[in-house]
């Protein structure tokens, strides 16, 4: 029979499986023991509208058996099987779930290869970490053939029909005679070995695991696993390392999550659940194939691994369990979204959710930055996305960085430290904070000693619009006009300078729309402002996700601070040297771009423009 060869990145999978460069061997159990449990799941669920499966939840099984002498370790299930093609695309490839994950990060390769298989898990090759050989024996439902798949290794498998009686999978792995380290593999076909695994890594899989075992002069089938759904537990009966044990095996994390929230109520709808909030976000959040989802039971039997009504849009990226005994269970999937009962759930967990994001953030702040850092602009988007809508959701979950502490604050700590004759929340927009720093019209700002919010993401210059206000206080951009200082406006009187406006304007063209005498610039000569309307910020986003839209451009009116010397140069050089004075407004112009972040039209001229002042 011809050998079919591995898929590239699987092969490389392999390599790494077989020379076993992953320390911790001992997983391969835990994947294959999902595997089979995954496996029933799938047939269980079928047998609620199927009649023809013939088995009820109490004759589902996972068995462990052990050959010593010839080596063998096998993993039966009685669930839905393979047929040809599902062996060929199953096992022919790597590890479903992560390959796409896994091939992205490949591409990055300063990954080691541990941190991937620790990262994404490989499910079914781990097993080549403890065997020579696999043997997949698998009859799938509703089909009469059986079929063998058998590998070796890296130099590929091969399929063929066989007889299998029963519906369900067999994995049989000989495993590897042991190396220079005594016992290295033979652990495995151990009974205390394999009995303390279970313990470990598969005790509540809910369907049990059983393994022939001594007893005395005779053998009986003993079950392994406690089979108790750690989301059934009370809060009290589960350490923090079992819960995150569970959640870094279900949701192939190596970081623990920073927020574990059991939830058990008895209100309108009465349901259990287990939800985590990642500590981090894995690659795989950023993509367009991330779907939202939590895995959804109903007394027992899992209906839907995916259930992305459940979730709440503001917080997509948690991970969980819920299990409710009121869904029926023969419910089409289709009826399930339109359920009356999800959407109550779901509300119940964003309170939820949200409470313990809002404890972290005060008890834990180093830890809620870091989640931040991940999640930070996936909050500003739902509120951008939704108009607003969920501001009361999200708008005390943000951090902007502080000109006075320095360091990452909440709304609410601003608003609370504000004197009395603030008036406002004072914002700048920038690229960066160093950016914000160097803003002339910020001076004025921190001159009077009021704290600002850098708002440095892109996209953040519509916030405070979706926000509308915070604790009734609204938002004031430092480019706008009238910043509030009533008391200190200082008084300019503009038809003084009427004719040495109207000569730069004339230089300028069209370039600026409107020339002005600038009421808050200090040190500084110019600065560009865009005054009500569209922001340079905005001008900037739009133009780079949708190039060329029209009504996109922001006003630009040049600022001028008449005190300063630039200026007095200017209006002096207008009557004795016109073509002087229009270069120096024209430099003057240039600098309002640079500061504003504008790109200038013609860096060379103008370097060379600046330079023959001199
Ligand atoms: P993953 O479980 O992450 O998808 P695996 O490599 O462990 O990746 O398994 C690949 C696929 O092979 C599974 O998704 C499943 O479709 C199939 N499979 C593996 N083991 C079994 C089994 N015991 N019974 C039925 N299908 C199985």
């Amino acid at each position: 029979m011809r050998k079919k060869q591995f898929k590239a990145e699987s092969k490389r999978l392999m390599d790494m499986m077989v020379n076993s460069i992953y320390t911790n061997k001992e997983i391969f159990l835990r994947e294959i023991i999902s595997n089979a449990s995954d496996a029933i799941d799938k047939l269980a669920f079928l047998s609620l509208t199927d009649d023809k499966v013939g088995l009820s939840r109490s004759d589902f099984q996972i068995t462990l058996t052990v050959d010593k002498e010839n080596r063998v370790l096998t993993v039966s299930d009685n669930g839905i099987g393979m047929n040809a093609d599902e062996l060929e695309n199953n096992l022919g490839v790597i590890a479903h779930s992560g390959s796409r994950a896994f091939s992205q990060e490949n591409a990055d390769a300063d990954l080691s290869d541990t941190e991937i298989i620790g990262q994404f898990g490989v499910g079914f090759y781990s097993a080549f970490m403890v065997s020579d050989k696999i043997t997949v024996i698998t009859r799938k439902y509703g089909e009469d053939q059986g079929y063998r798949w058998e590998s070796s290794g890296v130099d590929g498998y091969t399929i063929e029909p066989c007889d299998r009686d029963t519906v369900g999978t067999d994995i049989i792995m000989h495993i590897k005679e042991d190396g220079e380290e005594p016992n290295e593999y033979s652990k495995y076909l151990q009974e205390y070995t394999l009995r303390s695994l279970i313990k470990k890594y598969s005790d509540y899989i809910r369907f049990p695991i059983k393994m022939l075992v001594k007893k005395e002069d005779t053998e009986e089938y003993e079950t392994l696993n406690s089979m108790v759904p750690i989301w059934h537990k009370k809060k009290s009966e589960v350490t923090q390392e079992e819960y995150d044990n569970y959640y870094k095996e279900h949701w192939m994390d190596i970081t623990a999550p920073v927020c574990t929230i059991p939830i058990s109520t008895d209100g309108t709808v009465s349901y259990e659940a287990l939800i985590y909030v990642p500590a981090e976000a894995q690659t795989m959040y950023y993509t367009e194939e991330f779907k939202k989802g939590l895995q959804l039971y109903s007394s027992g039997v899992m209906i839907m691994d995916k259930c992305e009504d459940l979730v709440p849009d503001a917080f997509n990226f948690i991970k969980g369990v819920v299990e409710s005994p009121d869904l029926s269970l023969n419910i089409s999937r289709e009826m399930l979204q339109q359920s009356r009962q999800l959407s109550a759930i779901r509300g119940h967990i964003e309170k939820k959710v949200k409470a313990e994001l809002k404890k972290l953030m005060e008890t834990n702040r180093e830890a809620y930055e870091n989640f931040y850092k991940y999640y930070g602009r996936h909050f500003k988007a739902n509120l951008l996305e939704t108009y607003g809508m969920s501001r009361d959701l999200v708008s005390d979950l943000l951090l902007f960085y502080s000109s006075t502490e320095r360091k990452l604050v909440t709304l609410e700590e601003y608003v609370n430290r504000m004197s009395d004759d603030q008036k406002y929340i004072y914002y700048a927009t920038g690229e960066s904070v160093s950016a914000v720093d160097d803003l002339p019209q910020a001076e004025i700002v921190k001159d009077h000693n009021m704290e600002l919010l850098y708002l440095v993401d892109p996209g953040d210059e519509f916030l405070p619009g979706a926000l509308g206000t915070f604790m009734d206080k609204q938002f004031k951009s430092i480019n706008d006009d009238d910043l509030g200082f009533e008391d200190e406006k200082k008084e300019t009187d503009e038809s003084v300078y009427k004719d040495a406006f109207k000569f730069i304007k004339d230089t300028l063209g069209d370039k600026v729309d409107e020339i002005k005498a600038s009421t808050r610039l200090k040190s500084h000569p110019v600065f560009m402002s865009s005054g009500d309307g569209i922001t340079f910020e905005m001008e900037r986003y739009f133009n780079a996700v949708q190039p060329g839209v029209a009504g996109a451009k922001a006003k630009r009116i040049l600022e001028i601070n008449t005190d300063h010397d630039a200026f007095k140069a200017l209006d002096a050089a207008r009557k004795d040297d016109p073509e002087r004075a229009k270069k120096i407004a024209t430099v003057l112009y240039n600098q309002s771009l640079l500061i504003a972040g504008l790109p200038i039209e013609n860096p060379t001229e103008y370097t060379d423009l600046l330079v023959s002042l001199f």
